[in-house]
């Protein structure tokens, strides 16, 4: 049956729920409905999508699985549909160095150097994911860092076309505090030099803002809603889930 293969797309691991049991922190938070869907949800990604391996990685159920489901943990609320352009996944072994261009500070000239990304997500092209790193904040998610969250969030974003740090939002009110709060956390986080529980990596553009406050939203919920409670309400109402009642129902962190 070599077409069940073709274009490296898998078939859901037939241990999957001892996988995210074991791997995936958040699923003890998750109640049985929520469970229910979050496995619809991973068994679309993971069959459905590209998967590839770069590097010399090798892609094994345990990768797929705990990817697509922190993916999935995203959008549980929200249409699978948001990942339409979501071509593929490839994943890294760990930490990528690629050489980039970029404008140098003086006019018409370039800087040539490389940089280091757990990451990318590219406009109608592939998330690029570090699995080191996204195995790591699945297991660890009060770390405060998901490259999984981040870069699909990105995919969020980019889906109106732009990478502005608004995602598609239907009520105009909403879009329309949205854009008013975010823009003043924005240049709070901004101006801020010490330690701050948003990533200063969210104040380089408001579409970094946008991924950096997911993975807070998701991973430091109590916090977030308890020093940034209108933010914390805005990511509430776009991503239709309450993860610091989560928390709570649940009488523990997720440590
Ligand atoms: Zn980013």
């Amino acid at each position: 049956m070599p077409f069940l293969h073709r274009n490296n797309r898998a078939e859901l691991a037939a241990d999957w729920q001892d996988l995210v049991a074991r791997h995936v922190s958040a699923w003890k938070l998750l109640d049985d409905q929520e469970r229910a869907v979050l496995a619809t949800h991973l068994e679309v990604l993971v069959t459905t999508k590209r998967w590839e391996a770069a590097q010399g990685f090798e892609l094994t159920d345990r990768v797929r699985t705990v990817i697509a489901a922190q993916a999935a943990l995203l959008v549980l609320e929200l249409d699978l549909d948001h990942y339409r352009d979501v071509d593929s996944i490839i994943v890294h072994p760990s930490t990528m160095r690629f050489d980039r261009t970029s404008q140098g500070p003086v006019p018409g000239t370039e800087v040539c150097g490389s940089v280091d990304l757990l990451g990318e997500a590219s406009f109608r092209g592939p998330v690029v994911i570090a699995w080191d790193s996204a195995s790591a904040a699945a297991r660890h998610p009060t770390r405060g860092h998901d490259v999984v969250l981040h870069e699909f969030a990105h995919k969020l974003d980019m889906l109106d076309g732009t990478v502005d740090g608004t995602p598609p939002l239907a009520d105009p009110d909403l879009r329309q505090r949205w854009i008013e709060i975010c823009t003043y956390e924005f240049d709070e986080l901004a101006g801020s030099d010490g330690d701050t529980l948003i990533d200063n990596y969210g104040a380089t553009d408001p579409g970094e803002f946008f991924a950096v406050v997911t993975e807070t939203f998701f991973t430091l919920p109590t916090e977030l809603e308890a020093m940034k409670p209108e933010l914390y309400d805005l990511f509430r109402a776009f991503y239709r889930q309450d993860p610091a009642a989560r928390v709570r129902r649940h009488g523990r962190t997720l440590r």
